[in-house]
């Protein structure tokens, strides 16, 4: 479970996040949804610590992450973030991309890794796309590699930055269909995006930025068919 209190972040005095409470609880999946430039990169980079906070808490399981003074390489760990722009190295090959990672930092060989890695590219179809490379790849099947890159680490919340937004339209739905079947298996997840139609469908719980707070916040059920909100209202009407 991840949980936001009064988080705050500035970029120099623009104030991007302005007191942010959110909490996301085990095998849910939250989706942000709002206007460019409402805060949820900045948002989603903070709760992985790619960003200090200036004020608020973070807490991972009970336990505050937020602490500027702790080392944020073992939480990065715990909490895998996937974005728009794959970053694969292209140099190596799909099944060397996923590996990478787990064999710096848990120490383990390509062979012990092979059946785990496997069974993840079993998992999200890429089975016989092990070998290629990344520019021998789908821009649907790079961003399936960077997610199984992602949970190759084994982290306990995923975090999606407009992963669909880069593809080509008929290559979105093979992404959204990994995004479905990690919430099937449990996974729990925040997703920013721009695919109302899969938040509507998907998501557990729906936040709508405006301006760096969350506006509304509410089952998809709620948000899309009867929101309080003027503003929640006004962005709806202009992206759906
Ligand atoms: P989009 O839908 O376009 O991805 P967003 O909701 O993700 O937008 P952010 O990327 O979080 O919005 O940006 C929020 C604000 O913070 C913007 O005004 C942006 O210019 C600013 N910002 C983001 N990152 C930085 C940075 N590293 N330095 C300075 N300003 C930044
Ligand atoms: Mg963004």
């Amino acid at each position: 479970k991840l949980e936001l209190t009064q988080v705050w972040k500035s970029f120099g005095s623009n104030p991007v996040l302005r007191g942010i409470d959110l909490a996301v609880n085990e095998g849910e999946l939250v989706c942000l949804i709002g206007a460019s430039g409402s805060g949820k990169s900045t948002l989603l980079r903070c709760m992985n610590l790619l960003e200090p906070v200036d004020e608020g808490r973070i807490l991972l399981d009970g336990v505050e992450i937020s602490d500027p003074e702790q080392d944020p390489q073992p939480i990065r760990q715990r909490i895998g973030m996937v974005f728009q722009s794959f970053n694969l190295f292209p140099h190596m090959t799909a099944a060397e991309n996923v590996m990478l990672a787990p064999r710096r930092i848990h120490r383990l060989s390509r062979a012990a890794l092979r059946p785990e890695v496997e069974a993840l590219f079993e998992r999200f179809g890429l089975a016989d796309r092990m070998g290629h490379y990344p520019d021998q790849l789908s821009g649907g099947q790079q961003q399936r590699v960077a997610i199984i890159r992602a949970l190759a680490m084994k982290p306990e919340v995923m975090l999606f930055d407009e992963v669909t937004s880069a593809l080509d339209p008929e290559l979105v739905g093979e992404v959204l269909d990994a995004l479905r079947r990690l919430r099937a298996e449990g996974m729990t997840m925040v997703l920013a995006t721009h695919e109302m139609g899969f938040a509507r469908e998907a998501a557990d719980k729906v936040c709508f930025l405006d301006q760096g707070r969350i506006v509304e916040e509410g089952p998809p059920s709620a948000i899309f068919t009867a929101p309080r909100e003027a503003r929640t209202r006004e962005f709806l009407r202009r992206v759906l």
